[in-house]
């Protein structure tokens, strides 16, 4: 079998080449060149021409194919359907901040956790991603768009901190000085709430922001939403964010989708305020997406306005979600889902 080179971190892409009986400092152009979008051994100009044989022939360079592309007319927000070898597709969304240009990547070929509020549960679960995968929806982006990326969110499909391995390569892939350059500070990472590889997390990656998806003040909303939550519930989990803030010293985000009638009302910002007391965290109050095949809705933009207000009235920092490609294909999954059906 053919090796996956664009897995490969530039160390052990130097041992990969001292196994071909090549010189090991090579790594660090090849892995150069893979990061600049080239996907053809061919392309790599200043190698040997046996050097890109041998490499022809022992390894493969991972590519996505674009299969749909949505741009905004709004905002230049760019919403990428990706094939896979595997058949299955996966989305991505290039967004344009004041801070710099992000991409928001997926981790898994659908997901697990199976969240009722949420379009990539109506699709299952298909495989983990590789970190090839992975760091090929930033690459083909800088390619596809010609511009640089500085941030990367990790809230696309899939839950990363099930695929916990392949996002730690991941992190140091896409940090490595010979390719993509970017800042650990500059990357998000967003789970339901998998404790066990939140504390993993903080000990490994300290640098790397953490969001949690919290959508609810109390266990017995969190249940229906998020399954998972019967097995980590909101008291652990909210400890633990506790000590990862206090570990990182870096405020921790919590997403709150604002979800009509189900946690939307004054009682509920007042149960999440008392619960979040406190901790170094900033509460991102999203707009529910309604996925149409799901019974939740959304709520309107004063409704979301008056639960900002509650929680900033007891101390509580928070904003409510810019709202980017809103006339494109908005919620997660949503893009794979009309694809599907
Ligand atoms: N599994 C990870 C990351 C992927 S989901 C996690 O749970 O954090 C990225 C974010 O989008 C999560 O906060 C998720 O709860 C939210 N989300 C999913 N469906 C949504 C919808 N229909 N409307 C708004 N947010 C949604």
């Amino acid at each position: 079998m053919k090796t996956d080179i664009k897995s490969l971190t530039p160390q052990e892409l130097g041992a990969f080449l001292e196994l071909l009986g090549e010189k090991k400092y090579r790594a660090a152009q090849i892995f150069a060149w893979l990061y600049k979008g080239v996907y053809d051994f061919d392309e790599m100009t200043d190698l040997s021409f046996s050097l890109r044989e041998k490499l022809k022939a022992d390894a493969f360079i991972e590519k996505l194919n674009i299969e749909k592309l949505q741009v905004s007319e709004k905002d230049g927000t760019r919403k990428y359907l990706f094939g896979l070898r595997s058949g299955n597709a996966i989305e991505s969304v290039f967004m344009k901040y004041k801070y710099g240009n992000t991409v928001c990547i997926s981790s898994q070929a659908g997901c697990r956790m199976n969240c009722a509020f949420c379009a990539s549960a109506a699709l299952g679960f298909a495989h983990d991603l590789t970190a090839a995968e992975m760091v090929d929806q930033v690459i083909a982006i800088e390619k596809e768009t010609g511009e640089r990326i500085s941030n990367i969110v990790v809230m696309g499909t899939g839950e990363p901190f099930d695929n916990y391995g392949t996002l730690s390569r991941f992190l140091e892939l896409v940090h490595a000085k010979e390719g993509l350059n970017i800042s650990l500070r500059s990357i998000t990472v967003s789970t339901c709430g998998i404790i066990p590889r939140m504390e993993e997390f903080a000990e490994d990656f300290p640098q790397v922001n953490l969001a949690v998806s919290l959508h609810a003040p109390n266990d017995k909303i969190r249940d229906t939403l998020i399954p998972i939550n019967k097995r980590y519930p909101m008291k652990p989990l909210l400890e633990t964010c506790r000590k990862h803030t206090e570990k990182t010293g870096r405020r921790i985000t919590f997403e709150y989708a604002l979800i009509k009638d189900v946690n939307d009302k004054e009682s509920h910002a007042r149960e999440l305020a008392e619960r979040l007391s406190g901790m170094l965290c900033h509460v991102n109050l999203i707009p529910l997406n309604p996925v149409e095949e799901l019974n939740f809705f959304g709520v309107d933009r004063k409704s979301a306005e008056r639960f900002l207000g509650l929680l900033e009235g007891k101390g509580i920092q928070a904003t409510i979600r810019r709202e980017l490609g809103s006339d494109i294909d908005g919620a997660c999954g949503q893009l794979r889902l009309s694809l599907k059906m």
